[in-house]
């Protein structure tokens, strides 16, 4: 009997969809596991033990990744792209320039209350895919749709976390020349599932998009479907936007992530440029890009002309920037968290699990509520500036 994707551990599935992508028999379908995340599952009625799936799974391949040629501090010369982006707008100019060429960009995409991969082909839909949406993007069957543009020969980009980047490379095994893979710098991911819980910590209001920055502070904004704010939560006084840019609530494997490093998967790597001294004003978003491959080298001299663009040295963002190191640190309380969470829910694993941090997370949430109480204590000295921030 052959291997499948059943043997891949939660350590080490990435959500991918390469395997879903692949089988001849559309027989593995993504379901709500651990935490709320997805894992693939076989009908084995249908399954014909054919090995395609573990043979395309990255989790247990090499995957090709090269150490940038040159680094660069970047964001766009627009400024009303810089500033709708979350970081300095490179992402959304290489999209734009690669759709007046003709071609297609996928990228991710917050539809309703849901993150997934889409195709674009119009300027008018680039917004879509504008800045981070802090949550795994259901790839559906992207990887085909890729494979049917490839062979129109136009030029296609793919943007997504090293994981996605590693899938479609997978999927595809050859890559062609038209194709440009860009990856992004990614510390872990949340699953939908936990996302939505901790929009019920928000608000009970029916919530039809959301936002993740505040310029380049995380804060959790949600908005009706008038595109009315119905909340707007810093990141310290929300439970979940707190456990993800803290790194309490990844998916299990983004704790043992294989693409943390310098070297690099994508033609071009993109992140935020966090280390950079006073020269920059990075509070309005700056890009780190990483030129990995030839081809990516070519296109940056296509549209480097779009961006205020210095070159720089990795190792000046590494030291910042851990997904250029190493993965995120798992948390001592990860597995409370997932049994508590697998129990009773993500509302009260959010709540529960580090019960350290949800002592202060109340406290702020309380003080922002009561305009007397947080007149009193932003008003303190040394720790008033603080609290204004984080509450
Ligand atoms: C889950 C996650 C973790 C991140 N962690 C880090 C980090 O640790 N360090 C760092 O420097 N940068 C990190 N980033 C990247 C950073 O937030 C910016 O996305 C990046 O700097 C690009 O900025 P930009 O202004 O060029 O992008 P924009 O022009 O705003 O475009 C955003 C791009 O990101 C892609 N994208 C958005 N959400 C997702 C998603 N959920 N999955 C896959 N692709 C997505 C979109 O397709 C789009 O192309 C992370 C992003 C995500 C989504
Ligand atoms: S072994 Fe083949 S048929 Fe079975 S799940 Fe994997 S890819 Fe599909
Ligand atoms: S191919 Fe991707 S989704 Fe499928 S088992 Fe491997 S890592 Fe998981
Ligand atoms: S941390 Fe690694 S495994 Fe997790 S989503 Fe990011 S690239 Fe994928």
């Amino acid at each position: 009997m052959r291997d499948t994707i059943e043997k891949i551990t939660k350590d080490k599935c990435c959500a991918c969809f390469a395997c879903v992508n692949t089988c001849p028999k559309i027989c593995i379908s993504m379901v709500k596991e651990n935490c709320g995340s997805l894992y693939p599952q076989i009908d084995k009625n249908k399954c014909i033990q054919c090995g395609s799936c573990i043979k395309v799974c990255p989790a247990l391949q090499e995957i090709p990744a090269s150490e940038p040629q040159k680094v660069f501090a970047a964001y766009s010369k627009d400024l009303s792209v810089r500033g709708s982006s979350t970081s300095g707008g490179v992402a959304t100019e290489i999209a734009k320039y690669t759709v007046r060429c003709g071609g297609v960009v996928y990228g991710a995409a917050m539809i309703g209350m849901e993150v997934r991969h889409i195709r674009i082909t119009s300027l008018n839909d680039i917004d879509k895919i504008q800045g981070s949406k802090y949550v795994h993007s259901h790839m559906y069957d992207i990887y085909k749709q890729v494979e049917s543009d490839l062979k129109q020969n136009i030029p296609i980009v793919f943007i997504g976390t090293p994981c996605q980047i590693a899938g479609v490379s997978r999927y595809l095994n050859d890559i062609p020349d038209n194709l440009i893979l860009i990856d992004i710098l990614c510390h872990g991911v949340s699953s939908l599932d936990c996302f939505l819980c901790g929009i019920n910590l928000e608000t009970k209001k029916a919530v039809s998009s959301v936002s993740f920055r505040d310029g380049n502070k995380y804060c959790l904004e949600g908005y009706d479907n008038g595109g009315n704010c119905i909340f707007k939560t810093p990141y310290r006084a929300s439970f979940w936007l707190n456990g993800f840019v803290e790194g309490y609530i990844f998916r299990e494997n983004c704790y043992a992530c294989k693409y943390a490093g310098k070297n690099r998967c994508g033609d071009i790597t993109i992140g935020d440029f966090w280390g950079l001294k006073n020269e920059y004003d990075i509070s309005k978003g700056v890009n780190l890009v990483a030129i990995n491959s030839d081809k990516g080298m070519r296109l940056w001299g296509e549209i480097s002309n779009s961006f205020n663009c210095e070159e720089r040295k990795l190792e000046e963002a590494i030291p910042y920037n851990h997904p250029l190191r190493e993965p995120a640190h798992k948390p001592v309380n990860y597995d409370r968290f997932c049994n508590i969470y697998n129990d009773k829910g993500g509302i009260k694993a959010l709540i529960k699990a580090y019960p350290n941090k949800t002592l202060y997370i109340w406290l702020r949430r309380g003080i922002r509520k009561n305009k007397k109480l947080y007149k009193i204590v932003t008003g303190l000295p040394l720790i008033g500036n603080k609290l204004k921030e984080y509450s």
